[in-house]
């Protein structure tokens, strides 16, 4: 078994620990690599590195900068398959999902790389004369980038490439659930040209890496993307930094009695058991018109019993297995929670396996819930979708925001008067009309709401969250004039 090492100041290098881990395919459970059990040492060494790159890098200019994003964007399309079938050998996620995550990955850098030419700020009148005011896109330093297990390729992509574009260089701490899809990833970018130093690597746990980053005073911003509870560690830790956080999701579909349920039930089925459920986008709770209730049940639990289970390499697989032991008992402690709320198990609800082997857990689906349930309310991260029953869109529009967290919703109506009053009224950062609650693209900004956290990453509001705005006046009047004080009205 291969033993990998970490990158720092263009050095593949062991950790000062002398430790390492072992990452495991959760469909097999057999080890594919050994990785270096980073520490604060490790950190330090590469806040150092970043610190240093970053005095030449904030003067490369933009296009170049660009020229090698869209050098990485044709290696990552060159080795798509490799990368997407190490994407479902480490995390799980089936092939055809695990091509998307990597497809995602090249759209955001060659999205990332034309802004080389843009960078834009505004220009816009002074209110004195023989004064020209504008805006201009400044770096903020050297940026911690903390990515979960959920998305390896593309989640980090969506945080390194406009973080790159924006002159910052990088220390990146990637999941220990999947350590390998990273490290592959910063071999790419390292090959496609991006000098030693702007990017290093340091692998390890949150405690012994994760934090070091946080509180690290050199490290000017920290982008994180996982759940509440570390976010809010985080928030508390960090410090004056720049701050950018997506955190989880309670995501739910509304569906009418005047949907086309067929098209309801497929997004729900998408929404709710692709990538096993475990999207921080996921669909976990579906308000159904008491109208159209048993129908939908009837439709789903249908679907459900056809999907099939297993290691997402073969094509015929629906549902690959969750991230690992703690994902199913913690899907599973949900399920029992569930039961004893009162709510009524339809289908699913208890864990299995794949040839004796895996962290599989059956699709699973709860009715008569009620929104004030945990398993409404809290987010399970698996595969178990709730449906509540609602009287009318009011009532639904209700319950959908009856939820600590605002990051995705959808509604399946043919009204378009409920479609608008769900856009105006729910409070999500994306509310999607007759398609399920997953499905961002890269050139639109991507974040939530309410205790999902306020980040916007990706589309142009993306390089927002990686550089500064500042603000100039060229006074070419040749007097000193003060603004508020000389105008007149
Ligand atoms: P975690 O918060 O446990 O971990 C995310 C990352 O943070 C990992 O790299 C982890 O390291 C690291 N970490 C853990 N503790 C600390 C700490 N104290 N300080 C600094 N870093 C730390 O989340 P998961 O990996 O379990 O990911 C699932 C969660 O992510 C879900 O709640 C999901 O909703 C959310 N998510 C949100 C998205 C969004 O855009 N809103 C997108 C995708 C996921 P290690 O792996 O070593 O533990």
């Amino acid at each position: 078994m291969t033993t990998h090492k970490i990158l720092i100041n263009g050095k593949w290098i062991n950790s000062e620990s002398g430790q390492t881990f072992t990452s495991a395919n959760p469909a097999t459970e057999a080890p594919i690599g050994k990785f270096q059990a980073g520490n604060k040492e490790d950190v330090k060494k590469a806040v150092d590195a970043a610190e240093k790159a970053y005095e030449k890098w904030r003067e490369v200019p933009p296009p170049k900068r660009g020229r090698i994003l869209y050098n990485i964007a044709q290696l990552l399309r060159k080795n798509k398959e490799r990368l997407a079938r190490l994407v479902t050998k480490e995390m799980g996620k089936v092939i055809s999902e695990a091509r998307g995550d990597v497809q995602e990955a090249i759209d955001i850098t060659e999205y990332m790389a034309g802004e080389g030419r843009r960078l834009f700020g505004h220009t816009t009148p002074s209110e004195l004369q023989d004064k020209f005011a504008m805006t201009i896109r400044i770096p903020v330093g050297v940026f911690g980038l903390i990515t979960p297990w959920n998305f390896p390729t593309a989640i980090p992509a969506w945080k390194i490439m406009p973080c790159l574009m924006c002159g910052n260089t990088i220390v990146f701490k990637p999941a220990s659930d999947t350590p390998l899809c990273a490290t592959e990833l910063v071999r790419i970018i390292e090959k496609a040209g991006i000098p030693k130093g702007v990017i290093n690597m340091v692998t390890g746990s949150g405690r012994d890496v994760g934090m070091p980053i946080v509180t690290n005073k050199k490290i000017r911003g920290v982008s994180f993307t996982g759940s509440k509870e570390t976010g809010e560690t985080i928030i508390r830790d960090a410090g004056l930094k720049k701050l950018g956080l997506e955190l989880g999701g309670k995501n739910g579909i509304i569906v009418m009695d005047d949907a086309k349920l067929d098209l309801a039930v497929d997004g729900i089925i998408w929404g709710g058991y692709g990538t096993t459920g475990q999207r921080c986008t996921a669909t976990s709770r579906v308000i159904v018109h008491e109208k159209i209730k048993t129908r939908v049940e009837t439709l789903l639990v249908n679907r459900i019993k056809k999907l099939r289970l297993g290691y997402g390499l073969d094509p015929k697989v629906d549902v690959g297995p969750l991230i690992n032991k703690a994902a199913v008992d913690k899907t599973h402690k949900y399920t029992q929670l569930g039961l004893k709320e009162g709510a009524k198990l339809l289908v699913g609800g208890h864990p299995t396996n794949v040839d004796g082997k895996g962290f599989f857990y059956k699709p699973t689906l709860f009715t008569n819930v009620t929104k004030d349930m945990r398993i409404a309310q809290e987010e399970i991260f698996g595969p178990s979708i709730s449906i509540i029953s609602v009287k009318n869109l009011n009532q639904a529009i209700d319950v959908m925001n009856s939820i600590e967290y605002g990051l995705s919703s959808a509604i399946y109506t043919e009204n378009m008067r409920s479609a608008f009053l769900a856009i105006e009224q729910i409070e999500a950062g994306l509310t999607y009309i007759n398609s399920s609650t997953i499905g961002s693209e890269a050139h639109l900004p991507f974040g939530g709401v309410k205790g999902t956290g306020h980040t916007r990453e990706a589309g142009i509001e993306g390089i927002n969250e990686f550089s500064h705005t500042k603000t100039v006046y060229v006074d070419y009047s040749g007097r000193l004039q003060k603004a508020q004080i000389d105008v007149r009205d």
